[in-house]
C-alpha cells in the first residue's frame, strides 16, 4: 500500500484565500477589518519566528496586526496590564499571547486575563473547559488541534466510532485534539510518557495523531494498514547534506509509514501550515463576534 498524501499546504492555502475574500468583502461593506494583537515576552528565537510568521500571514489576507513586545524581565502585572489594554482596544478583535512565557511567569493567570471574545488562540481556561464538556461550545478552538481536525475531515474518514489514538497529552496539542476527537464520537486512547506498549495500542488505531516531539518515534509497522495518520511533530535532525545543517522530520517515520497508512500528512507541509490558517479564521470569527453576530 502506498499512502495518500494529505496536502496541508494546499488545504491551508485554500482556507487563507477564503479568509482573504471575507476580509475584502468586509472592506467593501465598510465593516471594520479584523485586527490581531500578538504579545511576545522575552527573546525566545523560536517564538520570535512564529510571531513573525503570524504577522506575515495576517498581512497577506488583509488582517491588520500589531506586535507588542515586552522584555523577559517584565512583571506579571506588566503583562496583565498590557492584555487588559488590548481587551479594551476596539481596533483589536483577537489577542494572542505567544507561549511559552519566560520562567517565573504564571501562564494560566495571563491566559485568564484575555477577554473570552478575543481569545483567538483558544487557550483561555473557560474555552478549554467548554471543549471538555458535553453540550458546551467553546468560542474558539486552538489553532493546531483545529487544523488536525480539519485535515481529518478532508480525508473523508468516518470518525464516529473509529479507534483514535493520540500520542501526547500537552495542553496545546494532545489534550485538545483528544477532546475534539471525543466530540466527533471517536473512541480515544491517549498515550504519554508513562504508557506501556505504545506500538500495540497504535496497531489498533484507525486514526493516529502523533504529537510527542520525538523524531520518527512511530515506526511504519506500528501502523494499522489503511489508518489515517496526522503527524503534528516538527523536529530538527542534523543533516550535513542541507545548507542549513538540518532537516525537519515529524514524529512518524514517514518513508516507512507510506507502506502502511491509508493517508498521511508530510512534515513539513502537513499540520504546520494549517495552524496559521486556523488562527486567521479564528481572528475573522472574533471580528464577526464583535460585530454582534451570533455565530452559533
Ligand atoms: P510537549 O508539550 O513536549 O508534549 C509532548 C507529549 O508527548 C507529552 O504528553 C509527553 O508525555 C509525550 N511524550 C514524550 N515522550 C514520550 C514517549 N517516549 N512516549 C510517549 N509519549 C511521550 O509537546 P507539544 O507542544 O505537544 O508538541 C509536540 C510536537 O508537535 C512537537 O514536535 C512540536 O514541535 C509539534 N508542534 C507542532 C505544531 C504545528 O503547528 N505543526 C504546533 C505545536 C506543536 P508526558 O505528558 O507524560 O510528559
Amino acid at each position: 500500500m502506498r499512502a495518500t498524501l494529505i496536502d496541508g499546504k494546499a488545504i491551508a492555502e485554500k482556507l487563507r484565500d477564503e479568509v482573504k475574500t471575507q476580509v475584502s468583502k468586509r472592506l467593501e461593506k465598510g465593516l471594520p477589518v479584523p485586527g490581531l494583537a500578538t504579545v511576545l515576552i522575552g527573546d525566545n528565537p523560536a517564538s520570535e519566528v512564529y510571531v513573525r510568521m503570524k504577522h506575515k500571514a495576517c498581512e497577506e489576507v488583509g488582517i491588520r496586526s500589531i506586535g507588542k513586545v515586552l522584555p523577559a524581565t517584565a512583571s506579571q502585572e506588566d503583562i496583565e496590564a498590557l492584555v487588559h489594554s488590548l481587551n479594551e482596544d476596539p481596533e483589536i478583535q483577537g489577542i494572542l499571547v505567544q507561549l511559552p512565557l519566560p520562567a517565573g511567569l504564571d501562564e494560566e493567570r495571563v491566559l485568564n486575563t484575555i477577554s473570552l471574545q478575543k481569545d483567538v488562540d483558544g487557550f483561555h481556561p473557560i474555552n478549554i473547559g467548554r471543549l471538555a464538556q458535553k453540550g458546551r461550545e467553546p468560542l474558539f478552538i486552538p489553532a493546531t488541534p483545529a487544523g488536525v481536525m480539519y485535515l481529518l475531515n478532508e480525508t473523508g474518514v468516518e470518525l464516529e466510532g473509529a479507534n483514535a489514538v493520540v500520542l501526547g497529552r500537552s495542553n496545546i496539542v494532545g489534550m485538545p485534539v483528544s477532546l475534539l476527537l471525543v466530540r466527533a464520537n471517536s473512541t480515544v486512547t491517549i498515550c504519554h510518557s508513562r504508557t506501556r506498549d505504545i506500538p500495540a495500542i497504535i496497531r489498533q488505531a484507525d486514526v493516529l495523531v502523533a504529537a510527542v516531539g520525538i523524531p520518527e518515534f512511530v515506526r511504519g509497522d506500528w501502523i494499522k494498514p489503511g489508518a489515517i495518520v496526522i503527524d503534528v511533530g516538527v523536529n530538527r535532525v542534523e543533516d550535513e547534506t542541507r545548507k542549513r545543517g538540518y532537516r525537519l522530520v515529524g514524529d512518524v517515520a514517514f518513508d516507512e509509514a507510506l507502506d502502511y497508512a491509508g493517508a498521511i500528512t508530510p512534515v513539513p507541509g502537513g499540520v504546520g501550515p494549517m495552524t496559521i490558517a486556523m488562527l486567521l479564521r479564528n481572528t475573522l470569527r472574533a471580528t464577526r463576534l464583535a460585530d454582534g453576530n451570533d455565530l452559533g
